[in-house]
């Protein structure tokens, strides 16, 4: 999932909450299936019934994953991890939260929040039947998000990654042998089993002619990818691990007057090769320029556009620092979706110098080269 894709719907907790392109066929798909199964247990009812109490608790239940999601995010505040955004999309909801908490009991509770949240829902709904005993619409519609949030509760509870049981199971995993790496390894491959067991188990299903167990089927196979994705995202600190800007920033950093139109910063990089360059203009650094800028701008307005009005501006760019760690770092690069970052030492003290500069490009030469030399020990 991207950061923040969908459509913004609004904020709660200071968090802005988004809506994935795949939640309008869920919501129809979803109500569709309220309605027929109200249809088939109130007869009696109008069409509209049937359609006004399907609608309502379909709503409802979105609310409820909203809820749970939200309550992950109230208990990552509690431990000041910010929460970027939340997404409602086809299989509910996901909360994307900054960084990953550095304790295991913190990522215990904030777990284990959801899982709670969804079954005091449940427990919530199951007091409305008590309550209104004699009507058939509250009934009707409490009763099935009774059942969906205790259900939800449950599936939740399942011990693979990147569910939430997957998550107080790699918690557990951590605070027993004190290695964050080792317990997403053990509760990702828990993810992968989960997700084998429920795409054969669907299987069997739709071919015994039950063709509502497709479901299960693309289930766990979004299960098995964000499985296989977690271990993949810790592959990647391993490898990073230990290495900072100044191990891969190229050292020599080509510059560019900028008063040369676009036509000649074009010509330029054709004979260089340069995809970067800092943009100078008497002896003072003005802002950057690189290829995916000049891109941006219409080939026929390269003769007449000087460099300087399509630069990214000094205050714009975004710097490192020689002794930031390269994980840090290329998660920085990924989320402001950009190449490269030029590298300044001395940014505290008055008088900031610019050593190098760093590119994805590079961070991904190093992860290549890493991974196939095998498991290397670091000499820091
Ligand atoms: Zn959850």
């Amino acid at each position: 999932m991207n950061r923040g894709s969908g459509l913004r719907i609004g904020k709660i907790l200071g968090i802005p909450i988004y809506l994935h392109s795949t939640w309008v066929f869920i919501f129809a798909a979803i109500t569709y299936m309220i309605a027929a199964q109200f249809k088939q247990q109130h007869p009696l009812w109008t069409e509209t019934q049937h359609w006004t109490v399907g609608v309502l608790t379909s709503l409802l239940f979105f609310a409820s994953v909203l809820f749970h999601e939200l309550s992950h995010s109230a208990v990552a505040q509690h431990y000041n991890i910010r929460v970027v955004s939340i997404t409602l999309f086809l299989f509910g909801g996901l909360a994307r939260i900054e960084r990953e908490p550095s304790r295991a009991i913190q990522e215990f509770n904030i777990a284990i929040a959801g899982p709670l949240a969804s079954g005091f829902l449940s427990g919530g709904f199951f007091g409305l039947t008590l309550l209104f005993p004699y009507s058939q619409t509250v009934g009707a519609l409490a009763t099935w998000l009774c059942g969906t949030n205790a259900a939800l509760a449950v599936f939740n509870l399942l011990p693979g990654f990147p569910l939430d049981g997957g998550r107080i199971f790699r918690a557990i995993v951590w605070g027993a042998t004190k290695s964050f790496e080792k317990a997403t390894r053990v509760a990702g491959a828990s993810g992968k089993m989960i997700a084998y067991a429920m795409i054969l188990f669907g299987a069997w299903g739709v071919v015994h002619g039950n063709v509502q167990m497709l479901w299960t089927v693309l289930i766990g196979w979004f299960i098995l990818n964000a499985a296989q994705e977690s271990v993949a995202q810790m592959a990647i600190r391993e490898t990073l691990a230990g290495l900072s800007a100044a191990d891969v920033m190229s050292k020599e950093v080509p510059t560019v007057p900028g008063h040369i139109t676009l036509e000649e910063y074009g010509t330029e990089v054709l004979r260089t090769g340069r995809r970067c360059h800092l943009v100078v203009s008497d002896d003072r650094l003005v802002g950057m320029m690189n290829v995916h800028t000049l891109n941006a701008i219409p080939r026929e307005e390269w003769a007449h556009s000087s460099v300087q009005a399509a630069m990214i501006p000094r205050q714009k760019i975004l710097w490192t620092s020689p002794d930031e760690p390269l994980l840090g770092l290329l998660e920085r690069l990924l989320s402001a979706d950009v190449n490269q970052m030029p590298v300044v030492s001395g940014a505290r003290d008055d008088a900031p110098q610019i050593v190098g500069i760093v590119t994805r490009d590079s961070i991904l030469r190093v992860m290549q080269t890493r991974s196939e030399l095998g498991p290397v020990a670091t000499s820091r």
